[in-house]
């Protein structure tokens, strides 16, 4: 592709091209308020925490069933741990949910129920980090502070074709970010709450990762990695490295009459606090099966392996062998450990009580099987 002209980066040009761009398009979601209407810190702030790592149609289902059952930071930290375990199933980084609560339960008892107004206090709460209290700075209080979510940074790196490869180029991306708030401090509360957000849509909808649509952007004119013909190449990303795979077993263990075993998990381990199959230790090395974290031996007797199921990890991939256990007396079992408890599949929908992902797949394995 031929190489164009790119105008030197003027910051009030482009916010102005945003701005404009936003009022026409911008995306209607169930935390944001539209015009002039009061915004909800709590809302912001429960959507931010849902939204790291995730996308958005992926979180307003959560989102909208959070906020009808809580509907503020109050009932919130008043929840079961449990409830709010089972309606975060699903979608996954689940330290997130104990953070959320720890953070609502704070905010409840220690601050009256009120968000702190200064990007210091909003840091103290727990799971939230510098974007998350950027973004509720600005978008809950129309305060300035440079909000840099997925979406910007790829916007920032494009605009200023920033070439030094992820993850060491991050740290200059978010520098480079800066650029694009320069002298908001003296706009109206409205426009910094929008301006954010207004970034944040059109790194969705436009300035996408693959196939951006930059015939409609609104800041082409200022993009250097548009003018080089090479929008997707940014942000630079270093060649990945193998992702480790970890081995372990799951356990589907019945009485054959419908009742089977489950598990609270240890809070210190991956999907703490959610219930689950049994596992073992997810060891990193094939072949070498660690100790059973439960005690299970009494059930190896006569396990039956039915198959294996595959799940995806931020920093791994996990393969777990579905074993197949039957014994009439379960209770015998349960005396084991008090994070087991029977539960009855012809009375709990599994997907009701707030299996994880990668426990449905076991559970759906066995019930083809068993
Ligand atoms: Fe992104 Fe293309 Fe717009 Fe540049 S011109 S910011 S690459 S959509």
């Amino acid at each position: 592709m031929p190489k164009s002209h790119v105008l030197r980066f003027n910051p009030s040009k482009f916010q102005e091209n945003i701005l404009g761009w936003y009022h026409q398009n911008q995306r209607v979601l169930p935390w944001r308020v539209v015009g002039r209407g009061k915004t909800d810190p709590y809302k912001v702030w429960m959507s931010e925490i849902m939204l790291q790592q995730t996308t958005v149609p992926a979180v307003i289902p959560y989102f909208l069933k959070f906020i009808e059952q809580w509907p503020t930071v109050v009932d919130l930290a008043n929840a079961d741990d449990a409830d709010v375990m089972a309606a975060w199933a699903g979608l996954g980084y689940y330290a997130r949910a104990r953070n959320l609560l720890k953070c609502a339960r704070v905010v409840a008892r220690e601050l009256n129920g009120k968000f702190p107004k200064d990007l210091d206090g909003l840091l103290e709460l727990p799971g939230v980090g510098p974007y998350t209290a950027a973004a509720i700075m600005a978008i809950a209080y129309g305060q300035p502070a440079t909000v840099v979510d997925g979406n910007i940074e790829r916007i920032t790196s494009r605009i200023f074709a920033i070439e030094e490869a992820y993850p060491e180029g991050k740290k200059i991306v978010h520098q480079n970010a800066h650029r694009l708030f320069d002298k908001i401090d003296a706009w109206e509360q409205q426009d910094i709450k929008a301006y954010p957000q207004a970034l944040m849509d059109i790194g969705a909808g436009i300035c996408t990762p693959k196939n951006p649509s930059c015939g409609l952007c609104p800041v082409q004119r200022f993009c250097k990695a548009f003018a080089e013909g090479q929008a997707e190449a940014y942000p630079v990303k270093a060649a990945k490295k193998a992702v480790p795979i970890r081995h372990g077993d799951v356990y589907w263990i019945t009485d054959g009459q419908g009742n089977i075993i489950v598990e609270k998990r240890p809070d210190n381990r991956m999907l703490g606090g959610m219930v689950g199959l049994p596992t073992s230790d997810w060891d990193i090395n094939k072949g070498k099966r660690s100790e059973n974290r439960l005690n299970l031996q009494e059930i190896l007797q006569s396990p039956l392996k039915i198959g294996k199921i595959y799940h995806v990890f931020t920093h791994f991939r996990l393969e777990l062998a579905v074993w197949v256990v039957t014994m009439p007396d379960l209770k015998k079992l349960v005396k084991c450990s008090p994070d087991l408890m029977i539960i009855n599949t012809h009375v709990v929908e599994l997907n009701k009580i707030g299996l994880p992902t990668l426990f449905l797949k076991a559970a759906r394995l066995a019930h083809k099987n068993v």
